[in-house]
C-alpha cells in the first residue's frame, strides 16, 4: 500500500491530511507534540481554556471546504460564531475605532478621525479588492514551481503598485495617521512589518470584509479537534509524541523516515509542514544539494516573534471587544523596533484576546480567560535572554493592561503563563524562534518563497507558512489546496 507521511498536524498539515485521505490516499501524519493543531494548540488550567495562537477566523469557506468535500456536514463538526465588531482598534488618547464590515458605522467612524479620509477610504476599499480578486482568489491556490509563472503574472502586479509597501499605499488613500494605522497594521497578523511588506497583502482588508471574522464555539481548539475528526472518520492516522529525527534519501528520493525514538516508516512520498529551514538543516541535512539550499534559506529574511501572556482572571471584563488591538504611542517606531533593533522596545502595542465575550464556556463561572499578545524581534535580529526578560515585559504589560484597558487586573489573577522566542523556537523547531516562518516580503512570495514541490528531491512537499501562499489560516490552507494538487497529479498517475 501507498504510505503517505506528513510532517506536523498545524493547520497546513491537518488540511492536506483531509485533501489526500479524501482522494483515497492513506496518510499518516507525525507530530513530535502531545497535542494537535502545532502553533493552535490549547492548554487549560484550573478551569480556563486557552488557545494558544490564532484567534481570528477568517475565510471560513475554506475550512468548510474540507468537509463538503469529503461529503460530510461542517454543522456536524463544529459551529462558527461570527464576532462583532472584528476588532476594537484604541490608542492610548482614548481615540477607537471598531471595524466590521459596517459600512456605514466604519464610514461614520472613520469621518470623526477626517472627513475627507471618508473619499479615500472608498479609494482604498476598492484597491484592495482588486488586489483581492487578484492575490488572494486567483493565485493563492497555484503552486509557483517555474519562474515563467512568476513572469506570467507580473503585469497584474505592478498594475498594483506590489513594489509599494503596505503603509505606503494605505497613505496614498487615506491621510490620517491613526487611520492609516487602522488599514495597515493586518499585515503583522502574518509577520509582515507594515512599512515593508508588499501592498499585495492590503487583501487582508477585502477578505475580512467579504467574508466576516468568525471564532469556533469552543475555541479554535475545537475547530483543530473537528478536522483532526474528520481526517480520522475518513480513515486518517495521527500520530503524537513522534518527532522526525530526519529523511534518509537515495537517489533523489525520499526512502524512509527515521523517528526519534528509533521507529522508521518506508514511504512513498512525505509532505513537510514543519518549518522549512527545520526540514531542509536537520530532517535532510545528510543531502549534498540541501547545503545550498539551506545556506540560501538562512539569508532569507525571517518574520518577526511573538512574546505571548495568557492570563486567567476571576473576573469576565466583559466591556472587552473578543478582539483589541491596542496600539502603542509611536507605531513607527515601534515597529521598526520589533524588526530590526536588537533589544526590545520601551514602548508596545499589544493585541488582546477575550474569547469569554464570544463563548463564556472557555473559563469558570463568572471568570475570563485572556491572551495577550506582543510582536517582538525574532533570536537572529536581537538576541535577548528570554529567562530573564520575559517576566519583566510580563509585569510591564500587566500594568499596562492595568492601566488603560483591565482596571484590578493584578488583584484578579487566577493563573497565567508567558510563552516567549525561546518556545516557538524550542516546541515547533522555528528558525530563530519566529512566528511566522519567511516574512512575507514580495521577493519571497510566490515563486520567490520555497515551493510546494521541492524541485530536487521529487517525492518532497511542502505545506503551511513556509511556503506558497504564506502565514495564516486562509494561507496555510490555501497551500494544503496548492500541495495537494501536485501531490494528486503526481501519486495517482
Ligand atoms: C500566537 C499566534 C497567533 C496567530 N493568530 C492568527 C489569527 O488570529 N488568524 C490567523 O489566520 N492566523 C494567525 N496566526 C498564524 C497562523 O496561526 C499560522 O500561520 C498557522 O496556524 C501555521 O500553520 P502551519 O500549517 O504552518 O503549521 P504550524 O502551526 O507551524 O505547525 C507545524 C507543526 O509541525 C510540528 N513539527 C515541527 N518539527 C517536527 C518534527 N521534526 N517532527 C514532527 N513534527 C514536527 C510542530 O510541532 C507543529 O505542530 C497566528 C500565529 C501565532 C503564532
Amino acid at each position: 500500500m501507498r504510505r503517505i507521511f506528513i510532517i506536523g498536524s498545524g493547520f497546513g498539515g491537518l488540511a492536506l491530511a483531509i485533501r489526500l485521505q479524501t482522494a483515497g490516499i492513506h496518510t499518516t501524519v507525525l507530530e513530535k507534540q502531545s497535542k494537535y493543531g502545532g502553533c493552535a494548540y490549547v492548554w487549560k488550567e484550573k478551569g480556563f481554556t486557552f488557545d494558544a495562537g490564532p484567534t481570528v477566523i477568517t475565510n471560513p469557506n475554506a475550512i468548510k471546504m474540507l468537509f463538503t468535500m469529503s461529503g460530510r456536514l461542517f454543522s456536524d463538526y463544529i459551529e462558527l460564531l461570527p464576532v462583532t465588531p472584528f476588532y476594537r482598534l484604541c490608542w492610548e488618547n482614548g481615540k477607537r475605532l471598531d471595524y466590521s464590515n459596517n459600512q456605514l458605522s466604519l464610514e461614520q467612524q472613520i469621518a470623526q478621525f477626517n472627513p475627507k479620509d471618508v473619499e479615500g477610504y472608498r479609494k482604498f476599499l476598492n484597491y484592495s479588492r482588486n488586489v483581492f480578486k487578484i492575490g488572494y482568489l486567483q493565485l493563492s491556490t497555484v503552486p509557483f514551481l517555474k519562474f515563467k509563472d512568476m513572469l506570467r503574472v507580473f503585469p497584474q502586479l505592478s498594475r498594483l503598485h506590489a513594489w509599494r509597501s503596505v503603509y505606503s499605499m494605505v497613505s496614498h488613500f487615506i491621510e490620517n495617521e491613526y487611520l492609516r494605522q487602522a488599514f495597515s497594521f493586518q499585515s503583522l497578523f502574518i509577520g509582515g512589518n507594515p512599512f515593508t511588506t508588499s501592498s499585495i497583502y492590503t487583501l487582508i482588508h477585502a477578505l475580512e470584509l467579504e467574508w466576516g471574522v468568525w471564532f469556533p464555539r469552543g475555541g479554535t481548539g475545537a475547530l483543530v479537534n473537528a478536522m483532526v475528526k474528520l481526517f480520522k472518520n475518513l480513515g486518517g492516522e495521527i500520530l503524537l509524541n513522534t518527532e522526525v529525527s530526519h529523511l534518509e534519501i537515495i537517489g533523489n528520493r525520499i526512502h524512509s523516515i527515521k523517528i526519534k525514538d528509533g521507529r522508521s516508516f518506508d514511504v512513498e512520498a512525505v509532505a513537510s509542514n514543519a518549518d522549512v529551514i527545520h526540514t531542509y538543516h536537520d530532517l535532510l541535512r545528510s543531502h549534498p544539494i540541501i547545503n545550498k539550499r539551506v545556506t540560501s534559506l538562512k539569508r532569507k529574511r525571517m518574520s518577526n516573534s511573538l512574546f505571548i501572556l495568557y492570563f486567567g482572571l476571576n473576573k469576565s471584563h466583559s466591556h472587552l471587544s473578543h478582539h483589541t488591538v491596542c496600539f502603542g504611542p509611536q507605531y513607527k517606531k515601534i515597529i521598526n523596533q520589533i524588526f530590526n533593533s536588537n533589544k526590545i522596545s520601551n514602548e508596545f502595542s499589544l493585541y488582546l484576546h477575550a474569547p469569554c465575550n464570544s463563548d463564556p464556556s472557555l473559563a469558570p463561572s463568572g471568570c475570563g480567560s485572556f491572551y495577550v499578545l506582543t510582536p517582538v524581534p525574532h533570536l537572529g535580529t536581537a538576541n535577548i535572554n528570554w529567562q530573564l526578560e520575559g517576566p519583566r515585559l510580563r509585569d510591564k504589560i500587566f500594568i499596562y493592561l492595568e492601566k488603560y484597558y483591565m482596571p484590578g487586573l493584578r488583584q484578579q489573577l487566577v493563573t497565567h503563563k508567558i510563552f516567549t522566542p525561546f518556545d516557538f523556537r524550542n516546541t515547533f523547531h522555528t528558525y530563530q524562534g519566529c512566528a511566522f516562518s519567511l516574512a512575507p516580503i514580495l521577493t519571497q512570495s510566490a515563486w520567490f518563497r520555497p515551493h510546494n514541490r521541492d524541485s530536487n528531491i521529487q517525492n518532497l512537499y511542502l505545506v503551511g507558512s513556509g511556503t506558497h501562499p504564506g502565514a495564516g489560516i486562509p494561507g496555510v490552507i490555501c497551500s494544503a489546496q496548492a500541495t495537494a494538487q501536485l501531490m494528486l497529479q503526481d501519486l495517482l498517475i
